[in-house]
């Protein structure tokens, strides 16, 4: 019998972060491709799951989420951004912020809708479009320039885009894969748009605590007029080094969460709830521990010794203002093919990292780049070093 693939998900193919990963484990590469820690969360995380399973914190949570996670995320809006936010209407818990940006495009919009994304684009952005039968509408980011000291979009583009009345826009920021931070100013015009065109916003800010260089996280629903027609979605993956728990959440006015939890009550119905309640007692506990300082000062020192490394042997290295991963200009090594060139190098050098072009629905044009990712314990990344210095001799 031959196998069954339903058109809506036939063209979907295999993520970069599963090749990648595949092809690094088979030849013993060190892995800089696929974002994830190579270090343990803390030990507050840790012990506060072992203590809820204990506990028997060990049956269904309520379909949209813990209480006392719901209150501990509403508590750091309170206390970070100054909004007084309701636990029970305006915050909904999924599996990951996979599930919630999923949830949340099948809930938003009819086939048909445009939806713009800003390219290079976290690879789940199309398909999950496409899956609730809507229309990508890219928009470039562009490398840094002369005239621009850091990754940037053409205004002129961007109203261009709004004005095919996009239902919806999904900003990251901090943004995967090329470490932008949007800035207050690009956030306004962001803004100004939705509300002229009466277009949602949907954010994905995982890597808000991955701000550096006294940079400033700004959610778009902070801004005048977002918070009515704007969903934030984060995940503990990324805060709390613990990728793999998969607990993510959405804020937002009581209407966007009610229809994400249309699409949520039966995609998982609910989330892991010892796992929930490890993420409250988390949540509670870092703002008063320094966990978030520590954070940011360990990953500043990964961010200086990944691109140390990468300078060192002939790859240049594209500014970082956020998130854990560093561009590196392949082109100046004489590559133009960046998925050879990353299979290449995890192949034949031992570091795996992803080709940037993977996170374009339309690569032609795509500067020549590749990812690599810093959130690894030093002793990985002076491995990775002592690997690379190999292309010296190899090219
Ligand atoms: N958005 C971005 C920008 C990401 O980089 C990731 C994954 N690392 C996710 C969403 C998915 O988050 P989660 O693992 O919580 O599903
Ligand atoms: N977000 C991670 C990255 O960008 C990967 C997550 C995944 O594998 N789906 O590398």
């Amino acid at each position: 019998m031959t196998g069954r693939l339903a058109r809506r998900v036939a063209g979907f193919g295999t993520t970069i972060f599963t090749e990648m990963s595949a092809l690094a484990l088979e030849r013993g590469a060190i892995n800089l491709g696929q974002g994830f820690p190579d270090f343990p969360g803390p030990a507050f995380i840790k012990e506060a799951a072992a203590a809820a399973i204990a506990a028997d914190i060990n049956q269904y949570a309520p379909m949209p989420g813990s209480p006392r996670l719901r209150q501990a995320v509403a508590a750091q809006w309170e206390r970070d951004y100054g909004r007084a936010v309701d636990w029970q209407r305006e915050v909904t818990i999924t599996s990951g912020a996979t599930e919630a940006l999923c949830d949340a495009l099948l809930a938003l919009i009819e086939p048909g809708d445009a939806v713009i994304i800003f390219e290079p684009a976290y690879d789940a952005y199309v398909p999950d479009i496409t899956l609730a039968g809507g229309i990508p509408l890219p928009v470039r980011l562009y490398p840094p320039d002369p005239t621009h000291a850091t990754w940037w979009f053409d205004e002129a583009e961007l109203r261009a885009a709004f004005r095919r009345n996009p239902t919806l826009i999904i900003v990251n920021t901090p943004h995967n894969p090329t470490g932008k931070v949007f800035t207050r100013a690009e956030l306004r015009l962001i803004a100004e748009l939705c509300q002229d065109h009466n277009t949602l916003a949907i954010t994905d800010e995982v890597y808000d605590r991955l701000v550096f260089d006294g940079g400033a996280h700004v959610p778009l629903a902070t801004l005048p007029g977002m918070w009515e027609r704007t969903l934030t979605i984060n995940s503990a993956g990324k805060t709390f080094s613990v990728t793999g728990w998969k607990i993510g959440y959405a804020v937002g006015p009581a209407h966007l969460n009610q229809a994400l939890r249309q699409a949520h009550q039966w995609v998982t119905f609910a989330t892991s709830s010892p796992l929930q309640e490890a993420v409250a007692v988390a949540l509670e506990q870092a703002p008063v521990n320094g966990y978030y300082c520590d954070l940011l000062r360990d990953y500043s020192e990964r961010r200086t010794r990944l691109q140390q490394a990468l300078e060192t042997v002939g790859l240049p290295t594209l500014p970082v203002e956020g998130a854990y991963f560093i561009s590196a200009d392949i082109g100046a090594l004489g590559y133009t093919d960046d998925r050879a060139f990353c299979r290449w190098l995890t192949t034949e050098i031992g570091v795996a990292a992803i080709p940037t072009s993977a996170f374009y629905s339309n690569p032609t044009g795509a500067p020549n780049l590749a990812r690599f990712c810093f959130a690894k314990r030093l002793e990985t990344i002076d491995a990775a070093a002592e690997r690379l210095a190999a292309l010296h001799t190899r090219l």
